[in-house]
């Protein structure tokens, strides 16, 4: 993990380790203050720390499609919130958060347009590179969450990416964040557990 953090700080990134989910949740929670508005990204690892009801409970404003009844509106609304939250299909070892992803709003986000982004992750994330990452998102993530979703992609029933042309892919936004982009201050916070997919 600490050459992973030492990378990330090299690309410009502000980067906190965490022993567990719980202290990575509190130090989050206390950072947004409650006049901000929050976004979040489709995440399985945010599902994990129960950062939505968190946020709920201190009264901030709080948008997430997995839990808001309209689902519409928190993606559109997330999109100009103050601050973003989502995990990363994968953080390699040169410092760099590779995703990828079917609607494109979580990865869109992680770029542009918010005050400050937080990028939660667990270790089970961590690729040596490029390739290692891509072959975690062909591989793992993207079966997992197909499988989470119900959908009938062949990755689901072998586990193995064939690059489909499934109508249920949920492979369609591949994105490589190399460095901090201008304009966004993205906050990797890294915990010392498995978290998510
Ligand atoms: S491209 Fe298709 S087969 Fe490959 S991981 Fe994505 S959904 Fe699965």
């Amino acid at each position: 993990m600490e050459k992973v953090v030492k990378a990330l700080e090299k690309n410009g990134f502000t980067v906190k380790m965490f022993k567990d989910k719980e202290s990575a949740k509190s130090a989050i929670i206390d950072e947004i203050l409650t006049d901000e508005s929050v976004g979040m990204g489709g995440s399985v690892t945010l599902q994990e720390l129960g950062i939505y009801d968190a946020l709920k409970e201190k009264g901030v404003t709080t948008y997430w499609h997995w839990r808001d009844e309209d689902k519409g509106n928190a993606l559109r609304m997330s999109v100009n919130s103050d601050v973003y939250l989502t995990s990363t299909n994968a953080l390699t070892e040169e410092g760099m958060l590779v995703n990828l992803d079917g609607t494109g709003n979580r990865v869109a986000s992680m770029i542009f347009g918010h005050k400050r982004v937080y990028v939660i992750a667990g270790k089970n994330k961590i690729c040596k590179d490029y390739n290692d990452a891509i072959y975690r998102l062909e591989h793992v993530a993207a079966p997992m969450n197909a499988k989470r979703l119900k959908l009938s992609t062949p990755c689901v029933h072998t586990g193995v990416c064939s690059d489909c042309d499934s109508k249920d892919r949920i492979c369609k936004a591949e994105t490589t964040i190399r460095r901090n982009p201008n304009g966004t201050k993205i906050h990797v916070y890294l915990v010392d557990e498995e978290l998510g997919y």
